[in-house]
C-alpha cells in the first residue's frame, strides 16, 4: 500500500519512518512524503491516472496551500483517494475537514497504534 504524508515540518517523515520501520521493511506501506500542499498536488499529478497513493495523511496549518484546501482538490481530482487530516488545532478545524469529506482526523501529537489500526485494518502489530 502507498500513503502521501503532507507536512510542513520535515521531522515528521523521521517520525513515519521510526514507526513504521517494520511494516516498511516488510513491505507492507510505502511511504511518500510531501511538504507542502502544492507538492502533493504535483507528485500526485506526476504518479499516472488514477495515482496508486491510497491514502493521504495531511497537516492542515501549512503555508501556501493548507490542508483543507488540499483535501478539497483531492476529492474533486482524485476521489478513490482518502484523505487524513492531522492537526493540532483539532477544535477550530474538525468541522470544516468533515464537511470537506475528510475521511478521518487526528489531533497531534499524532497516536501511531491508532493510526496503524486505520491503515492495517485493525491489525495492529504495534
Ligand atoms: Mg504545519
Amino acid at each position: 500500500m502507498k500513503a502521501m504524508v503532507v507536512d510542513d515540518e520535515r521531522d515528521v517523515e523521521l517520525l513515519f519512518r521510526q514507526y513504521f520501520r517494520k511494516e516498511i521493511q516488510q513491505n507492507r506501506i510505502e511511504f511518500i512524503f510531501a511538504f507542502s500542499g502544492e507538492d502533493a498536488l504535483e507528485k500526485l499529478q506526476n504518479m499516472g491516472q488514477p495515482p496508486e497513493v491510497m491514502v493521504i495523511l495531511s497537516d492542515i496549518n501549512m503555508p501556501g496551500m493548507n490542508g483543507l484546501d488540499l483535501l478539497k482538490a483531492v476529492k474533486r481530482t482524485f476521489p478513490t483517494i482518502k484523505v487524513s487530516m492531522i492537526t493540532a488545532y483539532s477544535n477550530q478545524y474538525y468541522k470544516d475537514a468533515m464537511s470537506a469529506g475528510a475521511d478521518n482526523f487526528y489531533t497531534k501529537p499524532l497516536d501511531f497504534t491508532t493510526l496503524k489500526k486505520e491503515l492495517f485494518g485493525g491489525a495492529a502489530n504495534a
